[in-house]
């Protein structure tokens, strides 16, 4: 046997079994030994009987005084069993187990492990672990708890690894370099996965965790520092910033840039000043102004002959891009135009599109600059792509997804950051409220009294169409309908969704801004970037089922202008989770923490469009984990300055997170 082999070739382990296991992903003995627990149960104290007390989880060990199986008046099986071991004696209680009996004979020694409760009023451990007495697995000392399936227990599992151990750990070979190991003092490969499994001390888990997680960490930093290299040994244009112009530029616009705008500027105009291809991404909080960031540099690029292409995840976005960027540059003489699957104008000194520009035979030979925006709504691939067209450019990809600083030097490990943290002066805070069912009619009302005063007001529902299985969810179609006939009827209404026409989608949202409607029921299709400032009011529908970095996004398309703002949150799961996740979005402001309590409470796949990014799934190690992504980016920098090659198991795995990250679709 070794670790390849197939779990269905293993005595003992028949079709049904098979099949469970795969539900689990779970074929060779490798899998197996790779399946984790995801917590232990400290059984390891034996507990004096006559000392127990209801609620504890014990180990308790003991002769059986005696044992039966009864049926029960539904027809149920009732084994029950009278354990003593000198202080005292306790029962215990299984249910449907009749087979039972003939492994608990009376006389015999065993362990039990479980909770002590009142059962019918004696205190009763109910449905316990049991084993004869000494062999450890299952009682008596800490035992590993796994993700389980139907019909696949953790005891199941612990059995069927504690025999594979010790026939296949001398085959396990270590991973990381010898070096590697040392100076980080790690535990070797073979250590961690017995420990893992069958612990004798918190300690000894602790140990396996922090290795196998150093390795699963190390990996994703050893690609990430070679894509970096990759990209940074090829040429790009040199862009020189033309000062004159830069200063005429930014003289021209309507206000001052904050420091934050022109501390990433310089940054992005160094890197532009080399021959070795920029690859940046620029967080900076809705609002915040990156797109005038994005524009300067544009111009620059424009100056040294250079186009720019500026790529959007939607055509609303697109347009919208296309119509700042027109008004910001036409004074310095950069032309703009627009590149959507619906309408194309001749290439100018700015190209502003959608993905659709990938599908283009353009002028990519003269591209200086690739700009990306809401970067995270790109896979990977399509960045690819787009590199590899334009043939290494300068990169900006930009992003106002709030992505936790740990977080981001994990996932972009390749990119250099720079960071927006400040907003335009007398930006004001969108007023956030939480409304429970019953304040509906008053938000209601509240909102008619807005739009009284000229202002307007989004209504953003989870689904388009009603769904079946999901019936308290509010859809746009309904809502649109119900309000417009029962709440609103004198009101004017539009509604908006992602299954309309590109043309549709456009006119609604101009419709809007020229104030032909008060409210505008929608989707999140209106998330990212939507500029209508006369918009004061954001109400969210099945609030539960956004992330809070998402809703965050959404509360940013209002609060654009001077009036007053507010979020208002409806929710049908009134659970204790939600409450508390929507009372962190209405106490808090700041994007970056909203996304970091995100990460904490529902992981980094949640956030807001990760999943997409190529994140590969990390089992032990954590992405919030600051030492370890610090240490682990150190021992890979040093590894590689060494120049030492990797063992042949990482290097796979290496290439295989950087195949995936460049592959085309
Ligand atoms: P985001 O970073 O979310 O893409 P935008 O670039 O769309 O933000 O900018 C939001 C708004 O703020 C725009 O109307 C823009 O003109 C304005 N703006 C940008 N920078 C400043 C600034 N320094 N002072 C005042 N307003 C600004
Ligand atoms: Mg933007």
């Amino acid at each position: 046997m070794d670790l390849q082999t197939l779990l269905s070739k293993l005595e003992g382990i028949g079709p049904t079994y098979v099949h469970r296991l795969e539900r689990l992903g779970l074929r060779t003995v490798d899998d197996l030994l790779n399946h984790f627990p995801f917590r232990y149960e400290d059984l390891s104290k034996v507990r004096k009987i006559a000392e127990l007390g209801d609620g504890e989880t014990v180990t308790v060990r003991g002769e059986i005084w005696e044992v039966g199986t009864i049926r029960t008046r539904v027809g149920k099986f009732l084994t029950k069993a009278t354990i003593q071991d000198g202080s005292g004696a306790i029962q215990a209680v299984w249910f449907n187990q009749p087979y039972l009996t003939k492994i608990l004979k009376t006389g015999r020694q065993i362990n039990l492990a479980g909770k002590v409760s009142d059962y019918h009023g004696s205190l009763t451990l109910v449905a316990p672990d049991y084993e004869i007495w000494n062999a450890g697995r299952h009682t008596g000392r800490i035992v590993a708890i796994y993700p389980e399936t139907e019909g696949l227990s953790s005891k199941w599992l612990r059995n069927k690894i504690a025999l594979l151990l010790p026939q296949v750990l001398p085959k396990v070979e270590e991973t990381l370099p010898e070096e590697v190991v040392r100076e980080n003092k790690l535990v070797s490969r073979r250590t961690a996965l017995q420990n893992i499994h069958l612990p004798t001390s918190y300690q000894e888990i602790e140990e396996a965790r922090r290795r196998l997680g150093f390795e699963e960490m190390f990996v994703m930093q050893i690609a990430a520092i070679i894509r970096k290299q990759t990209w940074r040994g090829q040429e790009a244009p040199k862009l020189q910033t033309d000062q004159e112009k830069l200063t005429g530029f930014v003289g021209s616009l309507p206000f001052n840039l904050t420091s934050a705008q022109n501390q990433v500027l310089k940054e992005i105009l160094e890197d532009l000043n080399k021959d070795r291809p920029m690859n940046r991404l620029l967080m900076g909080e809705v609002g915040s102004g990156k797109t005038v960031v994005a524009a300067a540099a544009a111009l620059v690029a424009q100056a040294n002959g250079k186009s720019t292409v500026l790529m959007a995840p939607t055509e609303i976005l697109a347009i919208q891009h296309h119509k700042t960027l027109e008004v910001l540059l036409k004074g310095a003489g950069v032309n703009v135009s627009l590149h959507t699957s619906s309408r194309k104008s001749d290439p100018g000194d700015v190209l502003v599109g959608t993905h659709a520009l990938l599908g283009q035979k353009l002028d990519f030979d003269n591209i200086g600059l690739v700009v990306i925006d809401e970067q995270h709504r790109f896979g990977v691939h399509q960045r690819a792509i787009l590199r590899e067209k334009a043939q290494t450019p300068h990169l900006l990809t930009m992003t106002a997804t709030p992505i936790p600083r740990t977080l981001a030097l994990t996932l972009y490990g390749d990119l250099d950051i720079s960071v927006i943290n400040e907003l335009p002066v007398g930006r004001q805070i969108v007023q956030t409220r939480f409304v429970p069912p019953e304040k509906r009619n008053p938000a209601y009302q509240f909102i008619r009294e807005e739009v009284q005063k000229g202002r307007q007001v989004f209504i953003v529902t989870p689904l388009i169409d009603p769904s079946e299985s999901l019936s308290t969810l509010k859809s746009a179609k309904e809502e649109y309908r119900k309000l417009s006939e029962e709440v609103f009827p004198d009101l004017r209404l539009g509604l908006l969704h992602g299954r309309l026409k590109s043309k549709e989608k456009d006119q609604v949202l101009v419709d809007f801004r020229d104030k032909k409607f008060d409210i505008l029921v929608t989707t999140p299709v209106v998330e990212v970037g939507i500029d209508i400032p006369n918009a004061t009011i954001m109400m969210i529908e099945g609030a539960e089922r956004f992330g809070l970095a998402q809703l965050h996004q959404l509360r940013g398309r209002v609060g654009r202008g001077k009036e007053k703002s507010w979020c208002f949150l409806f929710t049908e799961d009134e659970s204790p989770q939600t409450i508390s996740r929507l009372l962190a979005l209405q106490n808090n402001h700041e994007g970056a923490k909203l996304a970091e309590i995100d990460l904490q409470t529902r992981g980094p796949g949640e956030i807001y469009g990760l999943r997409q990014s190529g994140l590969p799934d990390f089992r032990i190690a954590k992405l919030d984990d600051s030492d370890l992504i610090s240490s682990t980016r150190q021992a890979a920098d040093r590894y590689l300055k060494n120049k030492h090659p990797l063992p042949r198991s990482l290097k796979d795995r290496v290439e295989q997170l950087n195949t995936v990250a460049s592959a085309p679709d």
